[in-house]
């Protein structure tokens, strides 16, 4: 059976789903010419006109680890491919501390600032795979000074209460 047949119809989103059973780590692959290659991999080589370049991944703009759909595949390099979990928040391994660039420190204050009780220093630190500490100290502006976005003095004893998961109503309370 062609695998391409395994290619689901597009979704809202122009998403098109694997069906198929056979995923290595979330993403679907099939055998060609004797080797176990990722279906993304042979779609966005297609599409390139060219192998993808040997440390390059074929990463997904929409990231649904089983879309097939080529316009949302990209050739990235290992680091985008890190740059892009992290920012998608699915990189949350301890011991694996990316850089922060100013952008991120900038996002991060603005959105401990803005009251919303979501982003919590414990949400962020995990959001970014680092530790609440250098949250801490983004937020107060020891770290990235010229990234701009608003500086937090140090909250009161306890911290901001946590509201429930999904809750992104804006707090009151500053
Ligand atoms: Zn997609």
């Amino acid at each position: 059976m062609d695998w391409r047949s395994m290619i689901g119809e597009p979704d809202e989103r122009g998403c098109r789903r694997w069906v198929g059973t056979w995923l290595v780590g979330g993403r679907p692959q099939v055998r060609v010419d004797g080797k176990n290659q990722y279906v993304a991999r042979i779609l966005l080589s297609e599409s390139l006109g060219r192998p993808i370049r040997s440390g390059y991944y074929a990463l997904h703009t929409c990231d649904v680890g089983t879309c097939c759909e080529v316009s949302h595949l990209f050739e990235g390099t290992p680091r985008r491919n890190i740059l892009d979990a992290v920012e998608k928040g699915r990189w949350t391994q301890a011991g694996y501390h990316p850089r922060i660039e100013p952008d991120q420190a900038r996002w991060i204050r603005e959105q401990y600032a803005s009251g919303n009780r979501w982003w919590t220093r414990r949400r962020l630190a995990d959001r970014f795979a680092v530790s609440e500490n250098t949250i801490t100290e983004i937020v107060r502006g020891h770290r990235f000074r010229t990234a701009g976005g608003p500086i937090s003095g140090p909250r009161g004893a306890g911290g901001r209460p946590v509201s429930p998961a999904g809750d992104l109503a804006a707090s009151p309370s500053r």
